[in-house]
């Protein structure tokens, strides 16, 4: 589960839209909403939980500025911003990240809940 070898977010290259000196952050390549941005940490680290402070408030600090950028480019009017942590969450690969899920009035007919309705059956 932390084997960085063929992780593509540890090698992001020409994907980066931005980044500090320990996160990057990559628009989504399959994009739920226009602007989906991807934060990434630097460092190879399967779990949200066992990211340091310092990475954390990295990670933030990014999602901030794509948030200001987002605003700019692409006017949304709310954000969904989460983790998937472990397989079972819906982690699809093993280097934690953040989704910052640009959101536009009217993309969905009811959005009361955002990341609450996560579980699909559960809606
Ligand atoms: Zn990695």
């Amino acid at each position: 589960m932390s084997s960085s070898g063929n992780c593509p977010f540890c090698s992001l290259g020409a994907r980066v839209v931005g980044e500090n000196d320990l996160a990057a952050a990559v628009r989504d390549k399959e994009p739920a909403s226009r602007g989906h941005t991807l934060v990434v940490p630097k460092r190879h680290c399967p779990s949200f939980f066992d990211l340091t402070p310092a990475e954390v408030e990295a990670c933030y600090s990014l999602l901030r500025e794509e948030r200001q950028t987002l605003l700019r480019e692409l006017h949304p009017d709310g954000f969904n911003v989460g983790v998937n942590d472990g397989a079972a969450a819906g982690q699809s690969i093993e280097h934690t990240y953040w989704h910052l899920i640009p959101r536009y009035r009217g993309d969905h007919p009811d959005p009361r809940g955002g990341v609450r309705h996560v579980i699909p059956t559960r809606r």
